[in-house]
C-alpha cells in the first residue's frame, strides 16, 4: 500500500493543466499504483493523479459498487458527446461538499490503458459523469467551479469522485 495524500481546494497544484504520458516508464506504473490504492482507501469512484500531486495526464474510474471494476485511462480524450444529465457530484478534493453539474449523457473517450495499450469506452449516466469531472481535473478544473449556482451544499458522507 502506498496511500498518498489527496491535495484538497486551495492548493495551487489542482489548478494546473496536466501534462501528456509520452510513454510507460517505471514511474508511471508506480503512479498509477499510488493512485489506486489512494482511491480505493478514500472510498473514492474516481482519481486524476493531480489529486496526488503529479501533474500528469492519468486518471482512474470505478463507479462499480463492488469496487472491482478499475478503468485506469492515460491521457484520456473525448472523442464523442450526446446529451445532457444533471448529476449531484462530490470531489475527494473538496471535502464535505456536494453540488449539481450539467454534463454530456454519454460520452467516447479514448486513451491508453495501464499497459499503455489504445483503448476507447463508451459510457453513459454516472459512469460517462465521472471521466467527464476526471478529466477536467487534468485541466486545472474542479466541479465547484461549475456547479449550478445555489446547488451546493454540505454534506457528512457520499460517494466521492
Ligand atoms: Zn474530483
Amino acid at each position: 500500500m502506498a496511500e498518498k495524500k489527496i491535495l484538497t481546494i486551495g492548493n495551487p497544484l489542482l489548478k494546473k493543466k496536466s501534462t501528456a504520458v509520452t510513454s510507460l516508464t517505471p514511474e508511471i506504473k508506480k503512479i498509477i499504483k499510488d493512485m489506486t490504492d489512494t482511491m480505493y482507501a478514500a472510498n473514492g469512484c474516481g482519481l486524476a493523479a493531480i489529486q496526488i500531486g503529479e501533474p500528469l495526464r492519468i486518471i482512474l474510474v470505478d463507479t462499480s459498487d463492488k469496487r472491482d471494476n478499475l478503468c485506469v485511462m492515460i491521457n484520456p480524450k473525448i472523442t464523442k458527446k450526446e446529451g445532457e444529465i444533471v448529476f449531484t457530484e462530490g470531489c475527494l478534493s473538496v471535502p464535505g461538499l456536494e453540488g449539481d453539474v450539467i454534463r454530456y449523457s454519454k460520452i467516447t473517450v479514448k486513451g491508453k490503458d495501464e499497459n499503455f495499450k489504445d483503448i476507447e469506452v463508451t459510457v453513459e449516466a454516472y459512469p460517462a459523469v465521472a471521466f467527464q469531472h476526471e478529466i477536467d481535473h487534468l485541466e486545472g478544473k474542479l466541479y465547484i467551479d461549475q456547479a449550478i449556482e445555489g446547488t451546493t451544499k454540505s454534506i457528512d458522507s457520499k460517494e466521492k469522485i
